[in-house]
């Protein structure tokens, strides 16, 4: 996208207050609810929400590729049908409607009544319809460390990872939004000093730091999407907290890899953040050594910088901050990782969910799960109240947030929030 010279001093007629994640070049997309009312598309100017089927119903999308029908809708699944030159058409028209000395809409305050809504008057909901949910794995210093605690520190990696964006098929009916707590996972688990395996909650129950890309409709059973041209397929980004239980993984994992230790639950935040509005905080990703594949090559800078935080709040008691990472340590970018995907002639769907993977960086304090953090129990990480967490505890919150900035704008996530309540 062509960002205009004058990018980073837009302002809006709607007030952003400081610090907010939500300034105009932002415009994440989500799906609202207002008085228990009909869901809808919405976007999001600092404290407020712009409802974009009103906007449409009072004539503001004139000669845009779109019908009512896009945005009343109870996901964006419909909308994002129209593609990546659909949803930037319609970017660049809510940047024109709410730019500072736009009146077309401001002068009519009685239509501004309408169409802008504060957030404490709105439900957020599920903002897509996730036909299909992927996890990668694709941080070289998560991928190392996991290895170094399980396996063997002087081969840490094993050899395909280098090669290949690892990957497997998740669950997408358990995919939850923030805010909707979870209950501890029970299961089979090994205690290394029992002979058979035991059956009851999950002990160590985890998080895992991720964001994951949401896709536009691809191509057809048979065809691949190059690198080239995954930004393409890539509609948007957003928070993700891929919840892990340990010690039901360590137990089940062989042959076939994760299953009812990560399918219980992975939380995503509620506002779909765009690639386009991300375009401004991209970056080079890392030298990648082995050379890779000529279909996982690409050109230009495909990664992002995005700085994400975790925190744990217990039952009562205040946010402790747990873990700060950043976007930019994956070692595979999300362009390889759907290029990868596609290699086969696999396809994607509107509204298909791909996680990086637990994104960990180079220092203790930067890895993002507890498994590191307190690395497998052995360093426990204290809270401000006195107690320390080796794993996740009943009544503990885990927050996730995450933000660009640039030249003085901050282009951000919000947050996914969950609480984790005891087994049923
Ligand atoms: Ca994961």
């Amino acid at each position: 996208m062509s960002l205009s010279a004058n990018y980073s001093s837009l302002t809006s007629w709607i007030e952003v207050p400081e610090g907010s994640d939500f300034p105009i070049q932002n415009l994440p997309f989500g799906i609202i609810r207002i008085n228990g009312g009909k869901k809808r598309v919405a976007s999001r100017i600092g404290d407020n929400v712009i409802d974009l089927k009103t906007l449409f119903v009072l004539g503001y999308m004139e000669n845009l590729p779109f019908e009512m029908e896009d945005f009343d809708s109870d996901s964006l699944n419909r909308m994002m049908r129209k593609g990546k030159q659909g949803t930037r058409k319609l970017r660049e028209r809510l940047l024109k409607l709410f730019s500072t000395g736009s009146a077309d809409l401001k002068n009519h305050e009685h239509h501004v009544n309408q169409v802008v809504v504060p957030i404490d008057q709105v439900e957020m909901c599920m903002p897509v319809e996730i036909g299909d949910y992927t996890d990668f794995y694709s941080s070289r210093e998560h991928a190392t460390n996991v290895g170094t605690m399980f396996r063997d520190p002087d081969n840490a990696l094993l050899p395909n990872w280098l090669w290949i964006p690892v990957g497997y098929h998740g669950r997408a009916s358990s995919v939850i939004l923030s805010g909707e707590a979870i209950h501890r996972p029970k299961g089979q688990q090994k205690p290394a000093e029992d002979q058979n395996p035991v059956f009851g909650p999950c002990k160590l129950l985890d998080f895992e730091l991720e964001m994951a890309f949401i896709t536009y409709d691809g191509k057809a059973l048979g065809d691949s999407i190059s690198t080239e041209e995954a930004e393409d397929y890539i509609f948007g980004m957003v928070l993700f907290n891929d919840w892990s239980a340990r010690d039901i993984q360590k137990w089940e994992y062989i042959p076939l890899g994760p299953f009812l230790a990560k399918n219980f639950a992975s939380s995503i935040s509620p506002w779909i953040v765009t690639l386009d509005a991300l375009e401004p905080f991209k970056v080079d990703g890392p030298d990648q050594q082995p050379e890779v594949l000529d279909y996982l090559k690409y050109r230009g800078r495909k990664s992002y910088d995005i700085n994400l935080e975790v925190l744990i709040q217990p039952d009562g008691g205040e946010e402790n901050s747990v873990c700060k990472s950043n976007f930019k340590y994956m070692y595979w970018t999300m362009a390889q990782q759907l290029a990868h995907h596609t290699v086969n002639g696999c396809n994607v769907r509107s509204g298909d969910l791909m996680g990086s993977g637990t994104i960990s960086g180079p220092t203790p304090d930067s890895y993002g799960s507890m498994l590191e953090l307190a690395w497998k129990g052995t360093k426990p990480i204290p809270m401000n109240d006195g107690s320390e967490r080796k794993f996740i505890l009943d009544g503990d919150t885990v927050i996730m947030r995450g933000f660009s900035s640039k030249d003085g704008v901050r282009v951000g996530f919000g947050e996914v929030s969950t609480k984790v309540l005891p087994t049923k």
